[in-house]
């Protein structure tokens, strides 16, 4: 081991982005491996205005899948949910194209208030996940709104309407962060980033277009990434050329990227050291321009999450600190 390898592997805190149903699957395994040594930077594109709530789609994805809360047969929300809150909704004839279940719904509520009086969104979410027992850090990108618009054929639409109201179904020609780009990170998302204890940053296997973006989008956050000098590697979202779940491949087809290893380390064009692809994508890495590491990553059960968590931590641990400084991008 060269003695760069041997400063990584003593270093110990792990920092994550992630985006939400899929991200928060490996960042859950990251943190059943780290416990407190895991700092999870959530995308908070996805955040909207509804209701007069202020819902934060993938934070709450990420809170509940590490507290254990999470809905597993609907991949979203909370598990043991009632929808009462909803039923009286529709005899209202109010908005119900955006499901919140009673239990969830307190959160937003209390999120709500709490920001209305001036508490920092970072603040408010530190409670919720100590409250939740979640040893990991969860932070959201920013503290400031920053809403994701994607332009389609029939015009732009904010996030939610696009994914949950149109299902996807709209073609992609563009997408926004409106808000970007006033946007600051926090304090926190700095301390994280420049932690002399750092070891390595993941990226999670979320939508490298709608998750990920948003988070490189806020200024300063990608130089700081950079600058971090520690390895940087992404989990594809993408298996067999196709998503798991979700419009990446889609996305990827309307802009015409294809969904390929390539086109993944293409996309974060000059940040990775690594990318872990799946074996059904196993042929597909040759002449990759950063290391690559090929084992299944479909994460169906905790044990999957747990075993792509080990083997991404075993990867980074074999890519030297230096390596940063020598990045390449496929451009
Ligand atoms: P969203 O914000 O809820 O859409 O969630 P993310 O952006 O975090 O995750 C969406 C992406 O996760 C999609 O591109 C899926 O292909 C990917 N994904 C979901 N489950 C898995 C999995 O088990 N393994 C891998 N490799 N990717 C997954």
């Amino acid at each position: 081991m060269t003695d760069s390898g041997k400063a990584n592997s003593a270093k110990s805190r792990i920092v994550a982005l992630c985006g939400g149903v899929g991200g928060a699957k490996l960042a859950l395994g990251l943190s059943r491996a780290l416990g407190d040594e895991l700092t999870v930077i959530v995308n908070t594109g996805d955040d909207f205005e509804h209701l007069g709530l202020h819902i934060s789609p993938d934070l709450d994805t990420v809170l509940y899948t590490l507290s254990g809360l999470a809905n597993k047969e609907l991949g979203w929300g909370r598990a043991d949910e009632s929808w009462n809150f909803m039923e009286v909704l529709r005899v209202l004839g109010s908005e119900t194209w955006f499901q919140l279940g009673d239990r969830d719904l307190a959160l937003h509520v209390e999120r709500t208030r709490q920001l209305k009086a001036g508490r920092p969104l970072t603040s408010f979410m530190a409670e919720v996940a100590s409250r939740f027992e979640i040893p990991a850090q969860i932070l959201p990108m920013t503290d400031d709104p920053v809403r994701t618009t994607v332009i389609t054929t029939d015009g732009p639409l904010p996030f939610q309407r696009y994914f949950v109201e149109r299902r996807c179904a709209p073609v992609v020609e563009e997408i926004i962060f409106d808000g970007a780009a006033t946007a600051r990170p926090t304090a926190q998302v700095m301390a994280a980033l420049r932690d002399p204890n750092l070891r390595a940053i993941v990226i999670c296997p979320s939508n490298p277009f709608l998750s990920i973006d948003p988070i490189l989008a806020v200024p300063g956050l990608r130089p700081l990434i950079e600058m971090a000098g520690v390895p940087v590697v992404a989990v594809s979202p993408i298996i067999g050329g196709k998503a798991v779940k979700g419009p990446t491949d889609k996305i990827m087809a309307e802009l015409g990227v294809p969904a390929t290893s390539r086109a993944i380390v293409e996309h974060y064009s000059g940040l990775l050291d690594g990318l872990v692809v799946d074996v059904e994508d196993g042929d597909d890495v040759a002449q990759l321009p950063v290391q690559t590491h090929i084992t299944a990553t479909l994460m169906k059960a905790d044990e999957d999450r747990d075993r792509l968590a080990q083997a991404v931590l075993d990867f980074v641990g074999r890519i030297p600190d230096t390596a940063n400084t020598v990045k390449a991008g496929c451009r």
